[in-house]
Order: C-alpha cells, then structure tokens, then sequence
C-alpha cells in the first residue's frame, strides 16, 4: 500500500468494528460495548490505510481479549460492564486517536515489554506477542507516536500523528 490521504475517522471506526464483530463472532456470550467519540474536525490524513487499520485493529482485538479475561475471572463475583472507548482528537496539526478499555490494567513491571516481539502474557497458542510489536513498526513508519497509560481499571493507547 501506498501512503493516501484517508478519512481517518471512517478508518478506525470500521477497524475497530471489525474487531468487535469478529470477536463477537467467536464468543457469543462475551457482553461489551464499543462507544466512538470521533472529532468530525479530523478530515483526512496521509496513512497507509490497510497498515494503519491494522494498527486499530491489534489494539482493539487487545483490549477485548483483556477485557474478557477480567470477566472470566470476576467468576460473576462483581457488577463489570466492560468497555471499550475510541476517540479521535483533533490538536492543531496533530491528531490523535485514542482506544481505551476498562480492563485489568497492565501490571507497571510489563509496560515496557509490551512493544517487543514475541512477548505475550496469552496462553499457548492464544497468542504470539507480535501485534503491538508491528503495530508500533507502523506507527514509526507513519512518523507517529504511541503512548500508553495504564491503571487497574484502565488501559488507554494513544496514537498521535502529525498532518
Ligand atoms: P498478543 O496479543 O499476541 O499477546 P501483543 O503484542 O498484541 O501480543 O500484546 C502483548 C501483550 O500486551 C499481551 O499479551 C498483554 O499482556 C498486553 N496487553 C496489550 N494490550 C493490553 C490491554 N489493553 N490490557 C491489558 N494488557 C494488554
Ligand atoms: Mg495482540
């Protein structure tokens, strides 16, 4: 693919709705919401569109594996509605996209392992540790920035690219 001006908000709420129906598609019974807050200011911005909607797509496939995993543990202990929020914002030349869930966390000693290849906290073959090591290999393509904030009950990643 060639790097085009995209709509970026068309981009991330089809990637990110191809990651909630896809993960629906294999558990039926996993409840979550998808909310989009998207800045119509945002317009169109020079991406690889097939790259960058991967990009979406790994870190939303993420979220809703943690998110799961909380609800498999709470063993219907506690009231959790999980989900996730993507937002896009517009900062002067900048936008930013920001995908955020409400799951778990990820624990401060992992957050700077996260990026590398083959790190995964997945079981067996559940997965490979590759998505957000090619996710941040695009995004450097792209010249944009990720950063990732993250508390017990909060994960939030956010994308930044300059126009
Ligand atoms: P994989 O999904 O195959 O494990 P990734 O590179 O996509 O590989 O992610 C690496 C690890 O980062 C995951 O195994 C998980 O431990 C952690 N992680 C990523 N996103 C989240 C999130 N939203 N909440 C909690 N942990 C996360
Ligand atoms: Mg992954």
């Amino acid at each position: 693919g060639k790097m085009e001006p995209t709509d970026l908000n068309k981009l991330v709420k089809e990637a990110a709705n191809l990651s909630f129906h896809g993960m629906k598609a294999t558990e039926n019974s996993y409840d979550v919401d998808l909310d989009f807050d998207l800045n119509e200011n945002v317009g169109e911005i020079p991406v690889i569109a097939e790259d960058f909607s991967r990009v979406i797509l790994n870190i939303c496939n993420n979220a809703f594996d943690a998110m799961h995993e909380k609800v498999k543990n709470l063993d219907g202990q506690e009231e959790y509605l999980p989900k996730l929020t993507v937002r896009t914002i517009k900062k002067g030349k900048k936008v930013s996209i920001d995908i955020e869930d409400n799951g778990p966390g990820i624990p401060e000693d992992l957050k700077a392992k996260i990026l590398q290849p083959f790190f995964t906290t997945k079981k067996g073959t559940q997965g490979t540790g590759l998505g957000l090591s090619i996710t941040n290999d695009i995004i450097n393509a792209h010249g944009g920035q990720i950063d990732i904030e993250s508390e017990p009950g909060s994960t939030c990643f956010t994308i930044t690219l300059s126009k």
